[in-house]
């Protein structure tokens, strides 16, 4: 819009009257035609939405007398006619189809072509789509948008959809014009830049949860690991040794024993990348080089490890809960206290018992509760709500303190089990014991990154300082 256009809009307005929309998406003030192939599911989504926000809509079809029920105010007409008729033409057919267009290339020329296309699978052809239908067509301007949105969300409006729109294409105009329209929509636009990018946009909706499948495979490998030790250790053990059938223990002993130890471990996994990290940069002395990869895909899945060792908090308390209403609990109760009526006997209060079996409870519960703040605080809408400094300070100085009472938590309910030599079974150790290891190692390492002298360090290269700067005087100093 011309400045001159802009201040005659502004000077119409009434001083008291609202906008209630931005000037750059008001609805087009004469209804731009514009041209869709394929009446299937996307392209009939695509030109409501077009329709609904002011334009008018004409569909190219193969069939256009017999092609279905579409959008209210829209026509149908032959490829050719609809081609012509309009300047921005969206393709809303499978790119195994495409090659029918070939033959439109006159009718096409100039014209801004809008390849939505996805495949079924990554690679499966030499070329992206979109750099495909440029080589049919290499007169028109084709802009690769609108495929990482589904039909049902662009039916169900902006608010439900998933609104970004990531866009590429070679021709800057062409793109602008794809922007406009979807701004129009109540989309937001990504420009991701020239037709090469098309491949990687078409890989978007292939993906599976990405972020998410390494920290899954360490929940999962976690997971198995401890129930098959466990397994070993509580059932067989006592059945080959002992002759004793406590299979039962599998359902809530058992999972209750693996749920925290995964989870124990699962948390620190997630504040461990950041130690090393810390320890690297001050062994390089700069913090201007790379990390190796599997640490910066390490750091890149901390949230999500957060969150399934949050789950499996979850999972730990849920089944603590139960264990009062257990069969096996309140039969050994009952059967305790009998004997003791019998045999006329009472149980000595034992204080250290209970300051431990109290601290036990108290630092576990603290550190569901910190664990807990820590998920809510991940949440995109918390976390856009704090400032990076109140961020930092919860997920960073509240997540040691979590890391720290989880972990004393543990150390209290192995209390001296350890020294105890019936305790290792088969001479393995108890699996309590296992779950210490990653927890003490983080604590120690963050301790030692604590020492002023290190901090001190740190707290420099991380403002830019350099060992190696030939420029720098102060870093004979360090
Ligand atoms: P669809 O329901 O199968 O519709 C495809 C349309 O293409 C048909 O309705 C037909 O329209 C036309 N067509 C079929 N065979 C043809 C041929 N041999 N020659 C010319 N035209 C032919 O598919 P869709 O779900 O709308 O998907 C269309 C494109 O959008 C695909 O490339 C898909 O990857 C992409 N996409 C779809 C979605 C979605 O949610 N559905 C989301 C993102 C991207 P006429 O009978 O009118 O010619």
């Amino acid at each position: 819009m011309s400045a001159d256009r802009l201040s005659s809009v502004s000077k119409e307005v009434k001083p008291e009257s609202v906008l209630l929309h931005p000037l750059g998406t008001a609805a087009a003030p004469e209804q731009e035609l514009l041209c869709i192939f394929g009446t299937g599911d996307l392209g009939r989504s695509l030109g409501q939405r077009l329709l609904q926000s002011g334009y008018r809509v004409v569909y190219g079809s193969r069939r256009p007398h017999s092609c279905g029920p579409l959008p209210l105010g829209a026509q149908a007409t032959s490829h050719e006619a609809a081609a012509q008729s309009a300047g921005v033409v969206f393709i809303c057919i499978h790119r195994g189809h495409y090659d029918f267009l070939e033959t439109l290339a006159p009718q096409l020329e100039g014209k801004v072509l809008v390849d939505v296309s996805n495949n079924l699978k990554k690679n499966i052809y030499p070329e992206a789509n979109a750099e495909y239908l440029q080589r049919l067509i290499p007169g028109a301007h084709v802009v690769k948008a609108f495929n990482t949105l589904s039909a049902w969300g662009l039916q169900n409006g902006p608010s439900d959809a998933n609104r970004q729109v990531f866009l590429c294409g070679n021709s800057a105009e062409a793109k602008q014009a794809v922007a406009e329209m979807s701004t129009k929509l109540g989309l937001t636009v990504l420009d991701k830049g020239s037709l090469s990018a098309a491949r990687e946009l078409e890989d978007f909706p292939l993906q599976l949860f990405p972020e998410w499948r390494l920290p899954l495979r360490v929940a999962v490998g976690l997971t198995a690991f401890f129930f098959f030790y466990l397994l070993i250790r509580d059932i067989i053990y006592a059945y080959v040794v002992q002759g004793k059938d406590v299979s039962f223990r599998i359902m809530v002993s058992l999972a209750n024993k693996v749920f925290p130890i995964v989870s124990l471990i699962m948390l620190c996994l997630c504040y461990l990348p950041g130690v090393i990290a810390a320890f690297l940069q001050l062994y390089r002395g700069t913090k201007y080089r790379r990390f190796p990869d599997w640490l910066d895909r390490w750091m890149l899945c901390r949230k999500q490890l957060g969150l399934i060792a949050l789950g499996f908090a979850f999972l730990h308390v849920l089944y603590t809960l139960v264990i009062p209403i257990r069969y096996y609990v309140r039969f050994r109760i009952a059967e305790h206290t009998i004997s003791q009526i019998k045999e006329n006997t009472t149980s000595v209060f034992d204080t250290t018992t209970a300051w431990r079996a109290d601290s036990y409870y108290s630092m576990g519960i603290l550190g569901f509760g910190l664990f807990i703040l820590l998920g809510i605080t991940s949440l995109p809408s918390v976390t856009n709500a704090l400032s990076w400094r109140e961020f930092s300070f919860i997920q960073s100085k509240l997540g040691y303190l979590t890391v720290f009472f989880c972990t004393f938590h543990t150390y209290l309910y192995g209390w001296s089990r350890f020294l105890n030599p019936s305790s290792y079974k088969w001479y393995t150790p108890q699996a309590y014991l296992l779950s210490l290891v990653v927890p003490s190692l983080l604590i120690v390492l963050k301790l030692l990154l604590l020492l002023p002298c290190v901090d001190r360090s740190l707290i420099r290269i991380r403002q830019g300082w350099e060992r190696n700067d030939p420029e720098d005087s102060s870093a004979k100093a360090l």
